[in-house]
């Protein structure tokens, strides 16, 4: 492992809270330590019950929100220091986000090709005659193609299309790493798993890494390869997808595997398949 594409080397982030003179601060990531290695593109996914920290280290990760304490390094360079417009844009270029709620991430008023083209002009440097053809490729990556989305408002689209379109969006920069906050968990259970599926197919054609964020075992067991689990913002466990969860050796992950389980067994019968990402954590 050379970790030289993502590196996170004790992280933490601090929040205060309580009113004026009771302020106590708490950590909603607490020394977090991983790296993924740019020879070798993986599926990392990071599991953990509602307020875990995960979104806080999504946001970190993408340079949005600081780190209190550690650093973040992408490709060596501290993300501390990415200063100017043209070192922001080299860095978006290559490190994209899928969020949770892809309605959020379009405004409802604008047609939703209209994303596709800002992206492909502004970050992807794609000139006006090649545009049609950077978005077309982008979308039929996801099994759409513009012909389908092309002048559709956010509304006209199901979720599982827009959430799509959105990974299209993010495409078509050509990053070497995304990060995927919870991407399935607004998409209907029967589409979860196409979308998935769609991230091994990007690790695995494209050579990209996912830093996928999820609270749903069944599909971080189907498609990461190293798994991190995270409680109260601090890392509980960590290693091989299917070893730690074949096997958890913590008390928070074999609690969590235990509700996986008896949900389950609760809802056999309308179950059609292994691994149909169904929640079993309460958000
Ligand atoms: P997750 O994505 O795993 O649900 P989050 O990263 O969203 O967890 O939140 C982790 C903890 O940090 C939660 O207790 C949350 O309330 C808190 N938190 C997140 N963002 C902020 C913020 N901007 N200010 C204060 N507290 C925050
Ligand atoms: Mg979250």
């Amino acid at each position: 492992m050379t970790e030289d594409l993502l590196n996170l080397d004790h992280v933490t982030r601090s929040y205060s809270s309580g009113g004026l003179f009771a302020r106590t601060s708490f950590r909603a990531v607490d020394d977090v330590s991983f790296g993924l290695d740019a020879s070798r593109p993986e599926i990392f996914a990071i599991i953990g019950e509602s307020g875990s920290g995960k979104t806080t280290l999504a946001r970190m990760i993408l340079n949005m929100a600081s780190a209190s304490a550690g650093t973040i390094r992408f490709r060596g360079k501290a993300l501390a220091t990415i200063r100017g417009r043209r070192a922001r844009l080299d860095f978006m270029r290559q490190v994209q986000p899928i969020f949770q709620n892809p309605y959020e991430a379009f405004n409802p008023l604008k047609r939703v090709d209209r994303y596709l083209y800002a992206t492909a002009h502004h970050l992807a440097r794609v000139s006006s005659d090649r545009m049609d053809s950077a978005c077309d490729q982008a979308l039929r990556q996801v099994g759409l193609s513009l012909a389908e989305i092309r002048g559709r408002f956010p509304h006209e689209l199901s979720g599982g299309q827009l959430q799509r379109t959105a990974i299209a969006r993010a495409l078509i920069s050509r990053p070497a790493l995304l990060v995927a906050d919870e991407p399935v968990s607004m998409v209907d259970a029967s589409l979860r798993m196409s979308i998935v599926y769609l991230f091994k197919t990007l690790r695995d054609e494209f050579g990209m890494s996912i830093v996928y964020i999820t609270h749903d075992l069944a599909t971080a067991y189907y498609i990461s390869d190293r798994i991190i689990i995270m409680q109260k913002g601090r890392v509980v466990e960590a290693g091989n997808a299917r070893t730690v969860l074949d096997a958890p050796q913590h008390p928070y992950s074999k609690l969590l595997k235990s509700a996986v389980l008896s949900a389950d067994s609760a809802g056999a019968e309308e179950t059609t398949g292994p691994g149909q990402g169904r929640e079993v954590m309460s958000r």
